[in-house]
């Protein structure tokens, strides 16, 4: 018999837990990938009904056709955008769709679950949670997938996410005019497993707050619950570097489907530079995310631009291409852990790094040239 299960998706499976939320007989289990990934898989209890492969992120995908334009976008509310990764769009967004009284589907920092989880919110209060890029893969629960279609009846509801996200929800949720997506352009996102076990070497302690950035400033801050804050760049923290450096993605990631112009959500945002300034792409996808652009001008300045502009972003265009030292990294990872793992196959890089820190940049650079010329 032909298998009309999950099990034919193997190592593609982007972890969005859709099977799981739909599966008449809990037949779905998870194991261990990779690097701490979760994969789903169907067990002994599995019917062969096919329902987990419907709902498939990494199967089906209905996708919006590429567009010609695209819209620069930022915020016009300088404190939203202090806490945000680009323009602050996903938090106006958000909160203007509150605004009319319906729901929100986000990526939190949970402080009572300590997990990066995708969240109902209801008030203004809560919103600031949604913000900000959490380099890390965002869990959404089965109980998350059965109230989104349960408010969907009723609410409005804007689901933001990576575009498998997205791409699960609708499949689940099927065709329902209450529900609007955007999906983030993502180059991909290491497990909640990696991330833990850099927290847990920062701190014993359960953590309060956790941001990866601040528009063009990639630092790693992070707040314990006795107050202590730990602030370090990018490159100079072991779980970070990795992720920047593409060596510690899901396996999925690196053949993501998704990583085109051809888009999930009705609205697309990621990230855009235009003569060093940061600002959001923030791409319209449908007639649903046509109008979200037009109730929102008043609080987000939005400039036309032509897509041709967009073949700069590589999430936009191909998957993330491996690091030529991911392997070695893995199979450390998984014998000695995060730490030993990182500095044993990056060490090179740590020691420019280290180097950089104590000449500062300027000089570092007049440094490497020379060397370089001789
Ligand atoms: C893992 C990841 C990889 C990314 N890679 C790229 C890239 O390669 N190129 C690029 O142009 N842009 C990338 N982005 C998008 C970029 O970082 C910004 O999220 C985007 O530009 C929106 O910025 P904003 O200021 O409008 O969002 P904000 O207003 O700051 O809001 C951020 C939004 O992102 C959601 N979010 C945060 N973390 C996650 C997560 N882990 N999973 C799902 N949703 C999440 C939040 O819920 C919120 O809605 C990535 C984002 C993520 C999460």
């Amino acid at each position: 018999m032909s298998l009309s299960n999950i099990n034919i998706i193997g190592y593609k499976c982007c972890g969005c837990e859709a099977c799981y939320a739909v599966c008449p007989r809990d037949a779905i289990y998870s194991l261990r990938g990779a690097r701490g990934e979760l994969v789903y898989k169907a067990g002994d209890l599995c019917i062969n009904c096919g329902k987990c492969l419907s709902v498939c992120a990494a199967k089906s995908a209905k996708t919006y056709e590429a567009t010609d334009v695209f819209f620069r976008g930022i915020t016009k509310q300088k404190d939203v955008l202090k806490k945000s990764s680009s323009g602050g769009i996903a938090f106006e967004m958000a909160r203007k769709i509150l605004t009319y009284g319906d729901i929100i589907y986000a990526a939190v920092w949970d402080v009572d679950k300590q997990m990066v989880r995708h969240s109902r919110i209801t008030s203004l209060r809560e919103l600031p949670s949604m913000q900000g890029s959490k380099y890390v893969h965002s869990t959404i629960e089965k109980e998350t997938y059965v109230s989104i279609l349960e408010d969907a009846k009723t609410h409005k509801v804007l689901f933001i996410g990576c575009p498998c996200q997205v791409s699960a929800v609708k499949n689940i949720v099927g065709d329902n005019d209450n529900l609007i997506c955007i999906d983030l352009v993502c180059h991909g996102v290491p497990s909640a497993e990696m991330l833990e076990e850099q927290l847990r070497i920062l701190t014993k302690k359960p953590i309060k707050m956790l941001s990866f950035r601040h528009g063009l400033d990639f630092t790693l801050d992070i707040e314990d619950s006795s107050g202590k804050v730990y602030s370090v760049k990018g490159y100079d923290n072991p779980y970070y570097s990795l992720f920047l450096s593409f060596s510690s993605l899901r396996e999925s990631c690196y053949s993501c489907s998704y990583a085109n112009r051809k888009r999930v959500g009705d609205l697309t945002i990621g990230d855009y530079t235009e003569d060093g300034t940061g600002y959001s792409c923030v791409i319209p996808n449908s007639d649903i995310g046509k109008q979200l652009i037009k109730e929102t001008v008043s609080i987000i300045d939005y400039k036309k631009r032509n897509a041709c502009l967009l073949l700069e972003n590589d999430a936009l265009n191909h998957p993330t291409y491996r690091n030529a030292k991911m392997k070695d990294f893995t199979d450390r990872y998984n014998k000695y852990g995060l730490y030993f793992a990182y500095y044993r196959t990056f060490y090179i890089f740590v020691i420019k790094r280290v180097c950089r820190r104590i000449l500062g940049d300027k000089l570092y650079d007049k440094f490497l040239k020379r060397i370089k010329k001789k």
